[in-house]
């Protein structure tokens, strides 16, 4: 792994996902190594991904200078990165940044695939903030082939648990779908009931996408790991597949049954009350 200390210019940039006003990644690379991620194609990065983390270590305070500056507004905190991937505890930017924008009284909505974000539980309490938990299988060997670098699912599970204890709004993502392994016998409605034991506060589930180079990495590994699905795996991400619909229906139906909100996105809105103060929904 290649590990880069790096200085940024800027912290705080645009978010192209409408509930979210602005992206922050206290790091560019990510060391959970998911086959899956999407990340490479959107930051245009042409190193193996999992391979490098680059850590921004003055992020904090650029963030700082920013929320000086710009408009008050939802911060999704690892939208290209996981903001609590294990080089997090050594370096502890991401609290860093969290403190500053606890201090700002900025909200934030976290998504990571890490138990980690536990330690951060004093500084979350204080804030207007979301923490979701991404769990593509409650499996673990799944997790294994496919998120090498990541938190077990169990230890996921438990986190969200942890967290909706603490009284912090949780969220449970099911993305991306991994065919016939996210929903393999009956694992999703074991999935489901444990999201509802955790007393997660929504879920939101995606499809699996395939983006440029992608399958490169996938393909290998499916086929040592699960042979029986490859094949599988191709009807099943074909554009005019309807297998990802039934999958997203299920989810839906078991949601129902276990009664937790089922949502196609974060609900996460500001409404400003007057120029100081403002009220999350
Ligand atoms: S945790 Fe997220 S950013 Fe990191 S490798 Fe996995 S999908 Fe990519």
């Amino acid at each position: 792994m290649e590990i880069r200390e790096i200085e940024c210019k800027t912290a705080l940039s645009h978010s192209g996902l409408s509930e979210l006003d602005y992206s922050l990644n206290p790091y560019r690379g990510c060391a959970h190594a998911c086959l899956y991620c999407y990340a490479p194609a959107m930051t245009y990065e042409e190193r193996r991904w999992g391979s490098f983390v680059d850590v921004k270590i003055n992020v904090a305070q650029v963030l700082e200078q920013e929320t000086k500056t710009k408009k008050r507004g939802v911060v999704g905190l690892g939208t290209v990165t996981d903001a609590y991937q294990p080089l997090e505890e050594k370096y502890k930017i991401t609290r860093a940044c969290l403190e500053v924008l606890a201090k700002r009284h900025w909200p934030v909505c976290i998504q990571t695939k890490s138990a980690l974000v536990l330690r951060d539980i004093d500084i979350l309490q204080k804030m207007d903030c979301e923490v979701g938990l991404t769990i593509t299988a409650i499996d673990d060997s799944v997790r294994m082939a496919f998120e090498p670098g990541a938190s077990s699912a169990g230890d996921r599970l438990s986190a969200l648990e942890k967290l909706a204890a603490a009284g912090i709004r949780t969220f449970a993502f099911i993305g991306p779908i991994l065919p016939y392994l996210t929903d393999k016998n009956a694992d999703l409605e074991k999935l489901i009931s444990s999201l509802a034991d955790a007393k997660v506060g929504y879920v939101m589930a995606d499809r699996f996408r395939v983006k440029p180079g992608l399958m490169e990495c996938v393909e290998p590994v499916l086929r040592e790991n699960y042979p029986q699905f490859a094949d599988k795996w191709k009807a099943a991400l074909k554009p005019e597949s309807k297998y990802f619909d039934s999958v997203i229906s299920e989810i839906g139906r078991l949601c129902a049954k276990y009664k937790i909100p089922f949502l196609d996105k974060h609900p996460f809105k500001i409404v400003e009350t007057d120029s100081k103060q403002a009220t999350l929904f």
